[in-house]
C-alpha cells in the first residue's frame, strides 16, 4: 500500500482535516490509566482491529462562543458529517488495498432521549484520540489538545492494517507516551463554574477520572436546548482556556465570559447597554462588541 501516512498527511495540509494520530489496539488493554470496560475495547467493536486511525476537526471558536445558537448547533452537525464522510472515504480506501478498515460513526446514539436511557455510545472517539497521542483528559471530561483545547471532534476508523503497514512513522510510540504522561488542564474550574447544568463537580481532590461528569444533568439540559433547536450545550469547551485555537482569535482572556454573564443577569445582554458593567466600571469597546455579536446571534432562528 502506498503510503497511508503520507495520504492524511497531505489531507492535513488541505485543511481537510486538522489533526490525526494511530492508536495501536492493545492500549486499551495495557494502559489502565483511564480505563474503559473491555465492552468498549476496540475489539468489540471490530474484533479484526489492530489500529484505530483518529482524526479530528477544530470547533471553531468564535462559533461556539454563540452556544446555545442555531449557528452552533448547525456547525456541530456539519462538522459530524465532514468527519463521517472522511472516515468514509479513508475505509474505502484501505479496504480498496485489503486492509480491512470500519469507520465508526461520529455520535453513534439516536439524539438525547437515547442517550437518557443509556449515556454513553458503543465505541468511545474520546479515549481513541487519548491512545493516539493526541491529547489529555481534562477536568469537563473532554480530550485537550495543545491545538483547539477540547474544541475539537473525532471520529475513528479501525483497521487490521498495522503501523507498520500504514507507514506510520518511526517514533510515533514515542510521541504518544510523551503525551500521555503531560496534563494540559490546569484544574481552573471553569467549565465547573459555567456548567449551565451543574454537571461538573468542583472537587479539585478528584479529577477525571475519578469525578466524571454527571451525564443525566447535562443529558437534560441537552434536550431541553434541543426542543428549541439550538443543542448541543457546550459551554464547558467554550469556556476552557486551554488551545492555541485562543490566541490565534484574541481569546485567550476568558474573562469576558465573566462579563457576558454579568452583563444577562443585568438583563441587558440584548439590548443596547448604557456604557457601564460590573457595577460601574467602564467596559471595553471590543469585549462589548462580542458579547454583542452573540447576543444578536442567539436571537434569531430559535424554535
Ligand atoms: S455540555 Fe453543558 S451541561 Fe453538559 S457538562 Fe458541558 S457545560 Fe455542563
Ligand atoms: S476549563 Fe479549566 S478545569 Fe476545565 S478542563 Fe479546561 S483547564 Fe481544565
Amino acid at each position: 500500500m502506498s503510503s497511508f501516512y503520507q495520504l492524511l498527511f497531505e489531507k492535513k495540509q488541505r485543511s481537510e482535516i486538522s489533526i490525526f494520530g494511530f492508536a495501536d489496539t492493545d492500549s486499551w488493554e495495557t494502559d489502565k490509566r483511564y480505563p474503559v470496560s473491555p465492552r468498549f475495547y476496540p475489539a468489540s467493536v471490530y474484533p479484526n482491529a489492530k489500529t484505530a486511525i483518529v482524526i479530528g476537526v477544530p470547533v471553531i471558536l468564535p462559533i461556539i462562543e454563540t452556544t446555545p445558537s442555531v449557528f452552533y448547533n448547525e456547525h456541530y452537525r456539519t462538522i459530524n458529517a465532514h468527519l463521517d464522510s472522511e472516515a468514509l472515504m479513508l475505509s474505502y480506501y484501505l479496504n480498496d488495498r485489503k486492509s480491512l478498515a470500519m469507520p465508526i460513526p461520529r455520535d453513534g446514539y439516536a439524539g438525547a432521549e437515547a442517550l437518557k436511557k443509556e449515556p454513553v455510545s458503543a465505541f468511545s472517539h474520546k479515549h481513541a484520540a487519548y491512545h493516539a497521542g493526541l491529547g489529555a483528559f481534562g477536568r469537563n471530561n473532554t480530550l485537550l489538545t495543545p491545538e483547539y483545547g477540547p474544541r475539537v471532534r473525532f471520529t475513528t476508523i479501525l483497521t487490521s492494517a498495522t503501523f507498520e503497514e500504514l507507514a506510520v512513522p518511526d517514533g510515533a510510540a514515542k510521541r504518544i507516551r510523551e503525551m500521555k504522561e503531560k496534563r494540559l488542564c490546569t484544574e481552573c474550574m471553569a467549565c465547573a463554574r459555567f456548567c449551565p447544568a451543574g454537571s461538573i463537580s468542583n472537587d479539585k481532590e478528584k479529577p477525571y477520572p475519578v469525578s466524571r461528569i454527571d451525564k443525566v444533568k447535562c443529558t437534560e439540559y441537552s434536550t431541553a436546548l434541543g426542543a428549541k433547536g439550538i443543542s448541543p450545550c457546550g459551554v464547558c469547551i467554550k469556556v476552557c482556556p486551554i488551545g492555541e485555537d485562543r490566541k490565534a482569535f484574541s481569546r485567550e482572556n476568558i474573562q469576558i465570559y465573566d462579563e457576558e454573564s454579568n452583563e444577562k443577569s443585568d438583563g441587558r445582554s440584548d439590548e443596547k447597554s448604557d456604557g457601564k458593567r460590573n457595577g460601574g466600571k467602564p467596559k471595553n469597546e471590543a469585549d462589548d462588541k462580542l458579547i454583542q455579536s452573540w447576543a444578536h446571534i442567539r436571537r434569531y432562528g430559535t424554535k
